[in-house]
């Protein structure tokens, strides 16, 4: 090839795009195909069928340094059930691809698909198919999955208004905290094995970064509250990169608040601790896999004090930009530094 173009040049969503630039949709029932965080199939009057896909790759996505296999299978269930609650629909059915080579042995499997169940259980999903190669470099784990809304209920990217309030659930930046403690940790065992990892302490964090939940939780809440959200997608490479999708597909601008952000105290300690600030992990760490939603100003009595969601900031004109409100108030431009896996 004479003319090439490197990847980086376009990065991930560039590339996405550019290669789906030319496909168009051919049958009634694909409702809505690339561009948000699952496929939306028509199925009935009703309802509707939702369909996405994630792969974890061995040395990009995972580590089995410090990463078991078991939470491995867990996570990689979690990370595609949360694509689904970002529909605000419920997953019902996954299939699963592998791709392993030979350094692992059986044994080293059922620990992953032990996770697997374990998370089928969790979230009510069930294991229908899937396909098993071989792989020259590592393990590879394609996941799709399945999932069912109500049409009225559906909630796309695209749907964010001026004056709708901005909102995510749980807490931000702990899981990115947990991945530093674990590399901190894996730099001292090559150094020395004899030295135990020391995580003591970290254990809320280490946990959210091992094993996310994906937050089929609050698309329950919601239903129970009575809140269709304008638009939703889940958190899974940081806050800010995922406000700019939200503003982008619903041509919206927005005021963050740095002081709203919902941080835990020990996410907070440790990044100190690495002499990181809080609010940039949370804006920028990624793999949270929170949901973040705007809602209509008119349904704010029904989430207020809701310990499980919290209003951040609001919806603008597109024109007004998008803007991040800083510790000293002053309004800077909103920029994501999340995961750039081209770099
Ligand atoms: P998410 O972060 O929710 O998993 P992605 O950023 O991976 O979503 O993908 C964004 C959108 O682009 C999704 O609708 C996805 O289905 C689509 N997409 C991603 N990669 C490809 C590809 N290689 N070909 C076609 N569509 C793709
Ligand atoms: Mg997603």
């Amino acid at each position: 090839m004479s003319n090439s173009t490197h990847i980086e040049q376009l990065g991930e969503f560039g590339l996405i795009k550019h290669l789906t630039k030319n496909v168009t949709l051919k049958n009634s029932t694909s409702k809505v195909g690339i561009g948000d965080d699952a496929a939306v199939i028509a199925c009935s009057d009703e309802e509707s069928i939702l369909i996405s896909t994630d792969t974890l790759i061995e040395g990009v996505h995972f580590n089995l340094m410090y990463m078991p296999l078991k939470h491995l299978g867990y996570k990689a269930v979690a990370v595609n059930v949360s694509d689904i609650c970002a529909m605000n629909g419920v997953a019902e059915q996954i299939t699963i691809s592998l791709a392993v080579s030979s350094r692992f042995p059986v044994e080293a499997l059922e620990e992953l698909y032990s996770g697997i169940e374990a998370a089928c259980a969790q979230y009510n999903v069930d294991l229908v198919g899937g396909d098993t190669t071989s792989s020259l470099s590592g393990l590879h784990i394609t996941l799709t999955v399945i999932g069912r809304a109500k049409n009225e209920v559906i909630t796309y990217r695209n749907g964010a208004k001026e004056f709708d309030l901005l909102v995510v659930s749980g807490d931000l930046g702990a899981a990115y905290m947990g991945l530093q403690v674990l590399e901190r940790e894996k730099e001292v065992f090559k150094s020395n094995p004899n030295i135990q990892p020391d995580l003591d302490g970290h254990d809320y964090i280490i946990e959210r970064q091992l094993k996310p939940e994906a937050r089929q939780d609050v698309v329950r809440f919601l239903k129970e509250l009575d809140v269709i959200p304008t638009a939703m997608i889940d958190i899974s490479d940081g806050l800010a990169s995922e406000i700019l999708h939200l503003c982008e597909a619903s041509n919206v601008g927005c005021h963050v608040y740095d002081e709203k952000l919902p941080i835990d105290g020990k996410t907070s300690l440790t990044a100190i601790d690495f002499n990181l600030d809080p609010s940039t992990c949370a804006l920028n760490g990624g793999e949270d896999y929170e949901l973040l939603f705007t809602v209509k100003q008119e349904d704010f009595d029904k989430i207020k004090g809701n310990p499980h969601m919290t209003v951040i900031g609001h919806m603008t004109n597109a024109q007004d930009g998008r803007y991040y409100v800083d510790k000293n108030g002053s309004a800077v431009t909103l920029r994501a530094q999340g995961w750039q896996h081209f770099e």
